[in-house]
């Protein structure tokens, strides 16, 4: 071990900072978390390191460095940038035995600093010993990612319940199986869901429950459901949220949609099943997947319902909940980017436009029901953005409903299929001929339609995959483009 970790408790202690450009700003920013008394000695300032100076929260010496400038510190940092000034500065820390770091020179320093992962209570450091800064940043953002921003929030939680629980439970493995619990189980759960009173009421509960106990029982476990949006296919548009729940979830109810990629980010031993619904079983199918949530939650295992794009966005996550709520099994959601969201963004369409749309509408053309029920006279009339799911089988009598209404048929229209994958295709042309654009290049599901003027910046501002196919009519949407 190179190096020894120590987390030092700096709160009204002073710190030296030697420097007052960029790299010392960003020194003082991070210290200033640790409540330190700051000095910082240089003859120049950054504007926001004298600002800071004017409003108090550091004392500033407006010239080089001295030797005496050390003196009673606890920790001194040089970030100037000249190799003489950091040397004098390391000189005469080591002189005193006070610890300094010198930014970028280990060799001059005697002290490093760790690249951080701050969920306070609960902090993270990781060092390379300062020989792999570039890896020790890969870590972080690894751990950034798997702890989620409510673990502080949970921690500080345990802190305040820690006299209680050390008086209710003298038994240390039992104690140190209730912290298990309380960390992971259903209480931490409704800490992250912003429920507080609640989670107090079953601490509470679980500690009483816990002291009766007579054996050390095994707290009880309780299963919970969590319906998760996985995002159009590319695992770098699922939520830091969505990748938690996945981590840790025991069973993952999934959709056909769901991409290989995202399902690979699933806790390894979780039992993965595809729920996906076939055509013209539907019904059935929906039952069978109510009936697996609750069977499994009921059996204590944490359950991710996972669907394409956004889970209650033409995914039927509203009826899964309700069905949720009539059983009393505990819930989340956590939203997913949806399919118009995605195709929009990666086929290089603003789906709002100063110029040519102020709104969007979502809509589904997925069977004659939903067709027939479609209140076109509103969805072709004016210039609004309409992003259509489900649209492609058909697109002939969603575009035929749309010119008998009066949208003209100049109208741009652009079809995303398996919009953000690597397999992304783009097809456009206009309401009066995108149904035998879609034949010609045999656009298939999933796809999505995006009707109206915003559709043909497409022409211009793609920037993912191929470039469309296809063409928008000549002149009509000239000034989109
Ligand atoms: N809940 C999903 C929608 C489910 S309905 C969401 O929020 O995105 C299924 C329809 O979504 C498909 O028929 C298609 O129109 C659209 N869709 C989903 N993923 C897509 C993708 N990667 N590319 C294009 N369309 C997609």
């Amino acid at each position: 071990m190179r190096y020894f970790p120590l987390f030092l408790d700096l709160r009204g202690r002073l710190v030296v900072v030697v420097g007052g450009g960029t790299v010392a700003e960003r020194k003082v920013e991070l210290l200033a978390a640790s409540g330190a008394r700051l000095l910082v000695v240089a003859p120049r300032l950054t504007a926001a390191l004298a600002a800071a100076a004017r409003r108090g929260r550091l004392e500033h010496r407006a010239r080089r460095f001295e030797a005496a400038d050390v003196d009673g510190a606890r920790l001194v940092v040089a970030a100037t940038g000249d190799p003489g000034v950091n040397r004098a500065v390391a000189g005469a820390a080591e002189a005193q035995g006070v610890v300094v770091n010198v930014v970028d020179d280990v060799e001059l320093s005697s002290g490093i600093v760790p690249a951080i992962v701050d969920r306070s209570p609960l902090l993270i450091a990781v060092s390379t010993a300062g020989t792999a800064p570039a890896l020790a940043r890969r870590v972080r953002a690894q751990i950034e990612a798997a702890l989620d921003e409510s673990l502080g929030r949970v921690a500080t939680f345990a802190a305040a319940w820690r006299t209680r629980i050390k008086a209710a439970l003298t038994d240390l493995d039992r104690r140190r199986r209730f912290y298990d619990w309380l960390l992971e189980g259903p209480a931490a759960e409704l800490i992250r869901q912003a429920r507080l009173p609640v989670a107090e009421r079953v601490v509470a509960a679980e500690l009483e429950r816990q002291r009766g106990a007579v054996a050390a029982r095994p707290p009880r476990g309780s299963g919970s459901v969590a319906l998760v949006g996985a995002g159009p296919g590319d695992p770098g548009l699922l939520t830091l949220a969505a990748l938690r729940a996945l981590q840790g979830a025991d069973v993952v109810l999934h959709d056909r949609l769901v991409s290989g990629a995202v399902l690979a980010l699933a806790r390894r031993d979780a039992q993965l099943v595809e729920v996906g619904k076939s055509a013209g079983g539907h019904r059935v199918a929906q039952r069978r997947i109510n009936e697996l949530m609750v069977l499994h939650a009921r059996a204590g295992r944490r359950v991710v319902r996972l669907k394409g794009g956004d889970p209650l966005v033409f995914a039927r996550g509203g009826e899964e909940l309700e069905h949720l709520r009539r059983a009393g099994i505990s819930f989340e959601v956590v939203p997913g980017i949806t399919a118009a969201l995605a195709c929009a963004a990666y086929a290089g369409i603003p789906l709002t436009h100063r110029d040519h749309s102020g709104s969007l509408r979502l809509v589904t053309a997925h069977c004659r029901e939903s067709i027939d029920a479609t209140d076109w006279q509103s969805l072709a009339a004016g210039r609004e953005t309409l992003a259509v799911y489900m649209g492609v089988a058909a697109l002939p009598q969603l575009c035929a409903a749309l010119l008998r209404h009066g949208r003209s048929a100049a109208t741009p229209v652009a079809l995303v299929e398996n919009g953000s994958r690597p397999e992304q295709r783009v097809v456009v042309g206009s309401l009066g001929d995108i149904e035998a654009q879609a034949a010609r290049h045999a656009v298939r599901s999933p796809a999505l339609l995006i009707i109206g003027e915003v559709a043909a910046l497409a022409r211009t501002l793609h920037w993912f995959g191929e470039a469309p196919a296809g063409a928008f009519p000549q002149g009509a949407s000239r000034s989109a483009a």
